[in-house]
């Protein structure tokens, strides 16, 4: 089976939304591939942001619009992981301390910017230089926005080697980067589904009432177990697909994914059987496997066409 193309007719403009007080999600739709959520805490003496924008324009936006809610200067940025759509737009930061989980700054630091040209053409990505995090920890570390007081936390490989949420406990608010697709497909080829089970279950245990997603509409959380559902249905379809001998792109096509083929970018269903295959073959969590390889799977997958981007 194909992939599921959603319309991307017309997109709103990026939005913000308030989540608690000083406390802000900016919202970029559609949230498919490329377009994610960030976010911002204002305090008296500087603003906190919560990851930048895929392409320069989009951060521009990013940080124009914080300067509309605060006259003070973003004096920190906190990645919260390494992918190009949360960090692409770490040099326009100028003013910041860029704050990450160790391994975040070494994958950037390793690939700089990856070419994705074969895979998502004709992106007006901008003039991008990458730019490190360069203030880095291992398990977490706490971040102040005036009295907002913001637990930054790393759980475990998940989505990626190096995930971290931003966690408001006082307001029960839980910024998730990539943990959280709402309305999109988890995506788990550079990180570990098992990993990915057991910080899901560690972050439900938060107890957040409000989730800020890495991508897709603010929400509640039962994501959490949405995501939970999808990553058991896709190891158990990866665990089938390993004892038949079919490779990942073959166990895809014949995969019905049933509620989950209505989530956007379905085609990752691709890439995260590769990664499941691997953990299943004793390659560790966010083990190295060819990545450029799985997402050629992906675009033959889709068809042959390239993947959808429209940032
Ligand atoms: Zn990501």
């Amino acid at each position: 089976m194909s992939t599921s193309h959603h319309d991307h007719g017309h997109m709103d403009p990026p939005r913000v939304q308030e989540v608690a007080d000083g406390a802000y999600a900016y919202i970029q739709p559609d949230g498919t591939w490329w377009i994610n959520n960030t976010g911002f805490l204002v305090g008296p003496e500087g603003v906190v942001a919560i990851d930048g924008c895929a392409t320069e324009n989009r951060t521009r936006a990013f940080i124009d619009t914080v300067a509309k809610y605060s006259d003070a200067p973003i004096r920190t940025l906190i990645n919260t992981h390494h992918h190009g759509d949360h960090t692409n737009g770490n040099y326009l930061f100028d003013t910041a301390t860029i704050v990450a989980h160790e391994r975040t700054r070494a994958e950037i630091l390793a690939y700089g910017l990856m070419d994705v040209e074969p895979i998502w053409p004709g992106v007006g990505w901008g003039d991008l230089r990458p730019v490190a995090p360069f203030l880095t920890y291992t398990d977490g570390v706490t971040v102040y926005a005036g009295d907002l007081r913001a637990q930054v936390r790393h759980f475990g490989a998940a989505h990626t080697s190096n995930d971290s949420v931003v966690w408001l406990e006082e307001q029960g608010v839980l910024y998730t980067g990539d943990l959280i697709f709402n309305g999109g497909t988890p995506f788990l080829l550079m990180g570990s589904p098992a990993g990915y089970l057991e910080v899901l279950e560690k972050i439900k245990g938060l107890g957040a009432t409000t989730l800020v997603p890495g991508h897709g509409e603010v929400c509640g959380p039962e994501q959490i177990d949405y995501a939970i559902g999808y990553t058991n249905f896709l190891l158990e379809t990866a665990r089938k697909g390993r004892e038949a001998g079919l490779d990942p792109l073959s166990v895809a096509r014949e995969t019905d994914l049933g509620e989950y083929a209505a989530l956007s970018d379905s085609e990752r269903i691709v890439g995260n059987l590769h990664r499941a295959y691997a953990e299943l073959g004793g390659v560790e969590r966010a083990g190295t496997i060819d990545i450029y390889g799985a997402l050629g799977d992906m675009v033959t997958f889709n068809d042959g066409k390239p993947l959808s981007c429209y940032a």
